[in-house]
């Protein structure tokens, strides 16, 4: 059975006390936290096995690379990815997007499109946006609650869309988009970012049809510092790197460099080792949990969430009733940084501000929100600490 309560001992830090209290941690969204196994693996690393990856012909460099490239399959097989070397380690989301516009912002030509949708977080917004204007392309904002047929045209040349609002904790039927998308303009490169969804659902990148999908490492319970870029093999062949140096090149003359195949092409330089081999740990986990059971462990929470946070007078929550285990919410006469505030007296960790999705918030005809996320250890506890945290809120500014 799926329980919170017992997933919460495999974490190191909820036995951490501030101030004699212990810790409601609801911002899984900025972060996840780490279990002991993925602490354990990136330590594994460091006190086993320390050498560089691909470059030693001698046992510890090659352990290293071994437990690297596994990884790379085993991040393949959990997005549902059929090739490993489509999976190209990153540093995080926000570089594995980056990669993709730089390398298709080349591309762009007058008269092209580029559309993001509205409630893109700013790393799926910005990089879009600059290599538009640089290229003096058209760059569309698209709101989901409009017919795609408006806006993506035969001169789209990328729809970057997440899957998952951080915001709004929205689900996008990334498989019908991109049907819609490809019926209209088949060439029109799909970009997906995936940050919110792969820690929360079962994702099967073959069955979304996207071209691309960007996540992190870091909201999976793995380490910080890795990112993933999955890439079908066909666009991967063709993007231009991104960075130039050691491990991404098989030949260099004064004339010219042949660049590896991918994934190698694209990762220049000593990458994240630890952290990708940590990263496999985290994998382990949730793969242990199930993550079918993960998602309905997480409707269960959001659902009951919802149900408390209407019963508290002046908040008004933003986003659909089927959601992922994401609320953004204000309260009438509190701004969001008060509220967070004051729950912090009582160590409830929550979000506020824009949460990197100003053009949303912008949208919503409000400055910020506060927000609370939840994950596999939340339990109900936690979401009633937050609502007797809100009730002082309450009294405090109401
Ligand atoms: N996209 C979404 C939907 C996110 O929630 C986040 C993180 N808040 C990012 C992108 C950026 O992730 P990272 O900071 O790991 O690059």
């Amino acid at each position: 059975m799926f329980d919170p309560q017992k997933i919460k001992h495999d974490f190191p830090i909820f036995k951490r006390r501030i101030n004699g209290k212990p810790i409601v941690y609801l911002d899984s969204t900025a972060t996840s936290l780490k279990p002991r196994s993925v602490i354990d693996k990136e330590n594994e690393y460091y006190t086993k096995y320390t050498a560089n990856i691909f470059r030693g012909i001698y046992t510890l460099s090659e352990e290293a690379t071994a437990e690297y490239e596994a990884v790379r399959v085993k991040v393949a097989r959990f997005i549902g990815a059929t090739n490993a070397d489509e999976v190209v380690f990153t540093r995080n989301t926000t570089e594995s997007i980056n990669l993709v516009a730089a390398s298709i912002g080349k591309t762009l030509e007058k008269g092209d499109e580029v559309v993001v949708s509205v409630m893109e977080h700013h790393s799926n917004f910005v990089p879009w946006q600059q290599r538009a204007q640089k290229k003096n392309v058209t760059f569309k904002v698209w709101d989901p609650r409009e017919k795609l047929e408006t806006i993506i045209t035969r001169r789209t040349k990328v729809l970057a869309l997440t899957a998952v609002s951080n915001v709004l904790g929205t689900i996008n039927p990334v498989k019908k988009i991109v049907r819609i998308v490809k019926t209209i303009n088949p060439q029109c490169i799909v970009v997906v970012d995936a940050a919110q969804a792969i820690p929360h659902m079962k994702v099967d990148v073959k069955e979304w049809g996207a071209d691309c999908v960007a996540f992190s490492s870091h909201k999976m319970l793995g380490p910080t510092g890795v990112g993933v870029l999955w890439g079908k093999m066909e666009l991967l062949e063709n993007l231009s790197p991104y960075q130039y140096g050691g491990e991404m090149i098989s030949e260099v003359y004064v004339e010219k460099t042949l660049f590896k195949k991918p994934p190698y092409k694209f990762e220049a330089g000593t990458p994240h080792i630890a952290g990708v081999i940590g990263l496999g740990a985290a994998i382990d986990y949730l793969k242990k949990l199930g993550m079918d059971n993960v998602r309905q462990h997480e409707m269960k929470i959001v659902a009951y969430a919802l149900e408390q946070l209407k019963l508290v007078e002046g908040v008004t929550i933003y986003g659909p009733k089927e959601r992922c285990g994401v609320i953004a919410f204000t309260m009438k006469g509190a701004h969001a940084h008060d509220i967070a505030q004051i729950l912090n007296e009582d160590n409830i960790c929550i979000r506020s501000g824009n949460h990197c999705a100003m053009p949303l918030h912008t949208h919503l005809g409000i400055p910020a929100t506060a927000r609370a996320s939840f994950y596999i250890y939340t339990t109900k506890e936690d979401v009633d600490s937050l609502m007797n945290g809100l009730e002082k809120v309450k009294n405090k500014f109401l």
